[in-house]
């Protein structure tokens, strides 16, 4: 029996047999992969996932693939890591980090959805993969695709990182800048996709993407002791990854491996210049008002999320709040984590530790329940968003005089 039965409506239900298809004809709301649970629950225990790999792939009976991976071997696993001194300025007892900012091959989760995404698109015959990107999944594209053999097209806005756009171009792929922001360069991949039957991974393949993030939720639980948090912090683009951590320990608890069901609130984090879903969730609105980006926070500054709806309904069905947070305070979280943690993370790691800051002082967090914040991608790509922010290097010559001088003049030494 395969394990994948077809797609589903999220929204009304209706039945579609499994493709590369992503919306609903009849109201165009989000596919979903149907699971068949029959199957996989027979087979699924806690110790058929012990047996696994070290990576994304020990949950292979719950990703939506049929065959193994071809790519991505050694993607996720990452280390989730109880924090204790950041958890001290936060006055929390259980504070964890999930490390994504080391996951593999390009330092962000969106190695586990590309991972996802390309082993599907292979399965499907695809011979070109795409995507429409703010940096991250560009890098990730790029690598699988090279791992993998595909010809790739990779689009962001023009104005992106330079680590992020060396860091693609550096796979040969085709890097296409486009003069607009995020949502119109996805605009224009949507139409792409039509027109050229490339293999978009978040808009044409969406549905298996998506679930690639499962495995960031999976992977907390187990990390735990098989034990769902009581919240997780996630930082919010097009609204993807929160609703599918919550989606994934859901599927852990369906098939028993949990040891307390799911008392888990979800929390949105965004940055102030792009807030679309946690404006929604504060102002309890029914829809999303798209926004014009406008922060340094690019990997997640998407003014129209695609499953910003669905990222709204996750925390609110699982009673969790939002945060946003101002480049300064971006600022401050990078540096707060990096002088707590030892963990360098990129501008939209420095969100969430910000917005969880912000949560923590709001009192929405008890003291001992378990925390966990979700850093998604590397602060080596974004050296930009603090490089005038740290100080700068104490010049000295080769010799003890000029150190000995040195401790004594320097006020920046002196302020250590
Ligand atoms: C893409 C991305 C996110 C958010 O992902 P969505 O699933 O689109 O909400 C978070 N953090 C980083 C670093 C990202 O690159
Ligand atoms: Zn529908």
């Amino acid at each position: 029996m395969p394990k994948t039965l077809g797609m589903r409506c999220r929204e009304c239900g209706e039945e579609y047999p499994l493709g590369p298809i992503h919306v609903c004809e009849l109201c165009f709301g989000p596919l979903e992969v149907i699971l068949n649970w029959d199957e996989i629950s027979s087979r699924v225990t806690r110790e058929s996932i012990q047996a696994g790999p070290p990576s994304m792939w020990r949950y292979h009976d719950l990703i939506p693939v049929e065959g193994p991976p071809t790519v991505g071997f050694h993607v996720g696993w990452t280390p989730l890591l109880h924090a204790k001194r950041l958890g001290r300025e936060l006055g929390l007892k259980n504070l964890y980090i999930k490390n994504d900012a080391v996951n593999h091959p390009t330092l962000s989760f969106k190695d586990r959805v590309v991972a996802t995404a390309l082993t599907k698109a292979r399965e499907f015959g695809f011979e070109t993969v795409a995507c429409a990107s703010t940096g991250n999944l560009a890098n990730s594209v790029a690598a699988h695709a090279a791992e993998g053999g595909f010809k790739s097209y990779i689009f962001i806005p023009w104005d992106l990182e330079q680590g992020k756009v060396l860091g693609t171009l550096v796979y040969g792929t085709h890097v296409l800048a486009v003069e607009g922001n995020y949502d119109e360069v996805n605009r224009l991949c949507a139409e792409a996709g039509g027109k050229y039957g490339w293999a978009f991974v978040n808009i044409t393949l969406r549905p298996f993407y998506g679930d690639g993030s499962k495995t960031f939720g999976y992977e907390i639980a187990e990390q735990l002791g098989w034990r769902a948090p009581d919240h997780v912090v996630v930082p919010c683009a097009g609204g993807s990854l929160i609703s599918k951590i919550y989606k994934g320990l859901n599927e852990l608890n369906r098939l028993n491996l949990l040891e307390n069901g799911v008392p888990t609130r979800m929390h949105a984090a965004q940055a102030a210049g792009c807030s679309p879903i946690t404006t929604a969730i504060q102002t309890e609105a029914e829809v999303f008002r798209p926004q014009k980006p406008n922060t340094i926070a690019r990997s997640i500054a998407i003014g129209n999320p695609a499953d910003g709806y669905v990222a709204m309904e996750t925390v609110r069905k699982s009673g969790g709040w939002a945060a946003d947070v101002t480049d300064e305070e971006i600022i401050e979280g990078i540096k707060l984590l990096a002088r707590t943690e030892g963990i360098f993370t990129e501008t939209a790691g420095g969100v969430t530790v910000s917005a969880a800051r912000k949560l923590a002082q709001q009192g929405r967090f008890g003291e001992d329940e378990v925390v966990v914040i979700a850093i998604t991608g590397n602060g080596l790509k974004t050296q930009e968003a603090v490089a005038d922010k740290l100080g700068s290097t104490v010049p000295i010559q080769p010799n003890l005089q000029s150190l000995a001088d040195a401790l004594q003049t320097d006020r920046l030494l002196q302020a250590v």
